[in-house]
């Protein structure tokens, strides 16, 4: 009785409309991050298809994923060789994940922008200062996809440029580092411990 109540004035149509949105949203936040995309997919975005992914991330308090929605994880932290790469590390410092060439790379944390371009090996980089000693890399992206520049503050979500190949890569993914007073840590557990735990 409610409902057809709303229904039968314009504003309880919005209303209820906004509502199933609203609801909508809810739902593919909390279901977007347990789909795994298979590498066979990612792969094939790797050919050539631009993503253009610009749903929020999922946060948690001040932190979030860096890519919105499901991944292909790639290498994790530590000892790592890369097959058929031989200018790839074998000692990885970060964690690898894909979602396809172009797809939008987040902050995962509020904090300042301190490296915003190319950077040693990581090619087209992004560097956040998040205080405490923690800085978090993001690296690979594509060259002029960069949406921040430095001195820039972000917070979480802040869409900082697309997913790419560049630097010592083999392949589009997003190589995501966490630093502790300049020493690489790894982001499994970093992220399980705000409530956002990678695969
Ligand atoms: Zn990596």
């Amino acid at each position: 009785m409610v409902a057809a109540a709303a229904l039968n004035s314009r504003t309880g149509r919005k209303v209820l409309a906004g509502a199933l949105i609203g609801f909508t949203v809810v739902v593919a936040f909390l279901v977007t991050p347990l789909i795994a995309v298979p590498f066979a997919i990612a792969g094939s975005a790797a050919g050539g298809t631009v993503k253009q992914v610009d749903a929020a991330p999922g946060v948690s308090g001040e932190w979030g994923f860096p890519l919105a929605g499901g991944y292909s994880k790639g290498r994790g932290f530590g000892y790592n060789p890369v097959q058929g790469c031989g200018y790839c590390s074998t000692d990885h410092q970060g964690y690898d994940m894909a979602q396809g060439c172009g797809a939008t790379i987040f902050a995962a944390g509020h904090g300042e922008v301190i490296t915003a371009g190319s950077y040693q090996g990581y090619g087209n980089t992004v560097r956040i200062d998040h205080g405490g000693e923690i800085v978090t890399l993001y690296g690979h992206m594509q060259w002029d996809s960069l949406r921040v520049s430095v001195g820039e503050l972000v917070t979480a979500g802040a869409p900082l440029g697309a997913e790419g190949n560049t630097g010592k890569s083999f392949g589009c993914h997003l190589h995501f580092e966490v630093r502790k007073s300049g020493t690489a840590v790894a982001p499994e557990p970093f992220m399980a411990g705000l409530g956002l735990p990678l695969k």
